[in-house]
């Protein structure tokens, strides 16, 4: 094994000197470090702080959102219900538009008819017959035509009633109401002149026409009466009284009060007949 020789004191100087070199600079780079480890410590410090506070604002802003949302939500729900009933009412106008216009002449109809007709039997109300009276008077002074009316009574309706019952009595009023609408002329008008007293306006019809036109419709009443023996057991039967124009009166009021005197007549005669207003001057 070779000796190692020892080193000159120059030689140790210049060793020893290089080594202090070293130290030094070991000693510089130590505190270089110490600095950057201080410096990402504090650093890392930060961002962490600022991670925290970004974190808290993003949670922040999800419950704002959510809130929001959950608004939103509702509103459009509202929204949904709103629209939902918008459309049903749009329906509905549509369906009233439809109705109105379609059937509009229906209900223009059926309202005038509710303002001329007697709602049990259908028959023309007297306030109708007032000014169908006047008015087919006037055209028949005006034509030089004839003009009839019959009154009708029916005979003893209220032991009718008494006996069989008002609802009873209804019934054959609207039968009578029914039958005499299908055994008069068109032209002629069919009124229920008040209870249980009815009116016939017959334009164009002469005092005789009108009297066989009254002796037949009250036959056929007493028939009437007759055909349903199972429902109404009992009788009825009708009283006329005929007036005509120009021979009993020239105004519609005359005219009704000489058939109604005629009626009158009829009643006392015994009832279920017809008298003319010509026989009261008899
Ligand atoms: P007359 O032979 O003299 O005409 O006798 P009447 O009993 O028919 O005459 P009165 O005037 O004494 O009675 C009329 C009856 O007519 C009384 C009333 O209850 C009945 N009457 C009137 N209007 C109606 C109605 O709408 N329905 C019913 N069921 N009866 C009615
Ligand atoms: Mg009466
Ligand atoms: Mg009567």
């Amino acid at each position: 094994m070779q000796q190692k020789t020892p080193l000159s004191n120059s030689e140790l100087l210049l060793e020893t000197e290089k080594l202090r070199q070293n130290l030094e600079l070991l000693k510089r780079e130590k505190f270089d470090l110490e600095i950057l480890l201080e410096t990402t410590t504090v650093h890392a410090d930060l961002v962490e702080a600022q991670l925290h506070e970004s974190n808290l604002q993003l949670q922040l802003e999800v419950r704002e959102r959510k809130a929001a949302e959950a608004k939103l939500k509702a509103s459009e729900n509202k929204l949904k219900a709103l629209l939902k009933t918008v459309t049903k009412a749009n329906y509905d106008l549509k369906i009233i538009l439809e109705t109105t216009t379609v059937h509009g002449d229906f209900i223009e109809e059926y309202t005038h008819n509710l303002s001329i007709r007697d709602p049990l039997t259908g028959l023309f109300n007297r306030r109708y017959q007032e000014k169908f009276l006047e008015r087919h008077l006037k055209y028949a002074q005006e034509h030089q035509q004839n003009l009839s009316i019959i009154m009708g009574d029916i005979d003893y309706f209220k032991s009718f009633n008494d006996q069989w019952g008002h609802q009873a009595g209804d019934i054959i009023l609207v039968e009578i109401g029914k039958f005499l609408i299908h055994n008069v002329r068109q032209s002629d008008i069919t009124c229920r002149y008040g209870g249980e007293e009815l009116m016939l306006i017959l334009p164009g019809t002469s005092l005789e026409e009108a009297k066989n036109l009254a002796e037949q419709l009250r036959l056929g009443i007493q028939q009437l009466s007759q055909d349903k023996p199972d429902q109404f057991l009992q009788k009825v039967t009708i009283s006329l009284g005929v007036a005509s124009f120009p021979e009993h009166g020239l105004s519609s009021l005359e005219i009704t009060q000489s058939a109604d005197a005629a009626l009158y007549r009829a009643k006392a005669k015994g009832r279920n007949c017809v008298i003319t207003a010509s026989e009261l001057l008899l």
